[in-house]
């Protein structure tokens, strides 16, 4: 099986898995030029499969959504935006799980602890199964008790940037919470993904791979 792990920058990842093509949490071309992500890169079409974290801006785009959907693109969202999103879109809840033919999610929760950006039971973190492999895209969150019974998790993507989520230290924590075999930072914002890797050297089950934005990682059998 093919599983590869494409990083548009920001939360915007795309997953390429089993034939399966999944969109966490794609940006709108005002971030896209704000990040420096060359225009385009990810909008292969006839997505498969969107998944969207929570109504904040940077975490979804209407134009783009539309610009990645084919016929039969699943797109799910929380309640908010998915009103905002508005053509077909299915909604789910923290702690709810959809199946479909090749690919299952449940929604996990994602908010904030002390900040008060991501209110509990507004957005969501997706655990993906696909292929046999299980995928974490864990939204804006902090570090959650959620994230201690997610059970087995071959590949954890977790905000670092602090401010509106966890920052680099607290990911470190929750990854040791999760034991990903692979770990990807996103929402990095002005902390340097490389930060992640000396805080986790103890830990030799966990990969960590610091991205560029547009980079392709394949993921082999581990
Ligand atoms: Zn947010």
């Amino acid at each position: 099986m093919t599983f590869e792990i494409k990083w548009l920058g920001h939360s915007w990842f795309k997953i390429m898995a089993d034939g399966v093509n999944l969109d966490f949490d794609p940006l709108s071309k005002k971030y896209i030029k704000k990040l420096g992500i060359a225009e385009g890169s990810g909008h292969s079409p006839n997505s498969d499969f969107i998944m969207v974290s929570h109504s904040h801006g940077d975490h979804w785009d209407k134009e783009t959504i539309r610009s990645l959907r084919g016929p039969r693109t699943v797109v799910i969202a929380p309640k908010n935006p998915a009103n905002k999103i508005g053509e077909d879109v299915t909604t789910i809840v923290a702690g709810q799980k959809l199946a479909f033919e090749r690919l299952s999610v449940l929604a996990i929760p994602a908010y904030n602890l002390r900040k008060i950006y991501h209110r509990r039971g507004k957005g969501v973190g997706y655990l993906v199964t696909i292929g046999g492999k299980t995928i974490y895209h864990a939204g804006d969150t902090d570090f959650i008790p959620e994230m201690t019974t997610l059970g087995k998790v071959d590949v954890a993507l977790l905000p670092i940037g602090g401010r509106f989520t966890m920052d680099v230290n607290e990911a470190a924590s929750a990854a040791k919470a999760i034991s990903p075999s692979l770990l990807i930072p996103m929402h990095n914002l002005d902390t340097d993904p490389k930060e992640l890797v000396p805080l986790l050297q103890g830990h030799k089950n966990i990969r960590v791979e610091p991205m560029v934005p547009g980079q392709v990682i394949e993921v082999k059998d581990y």
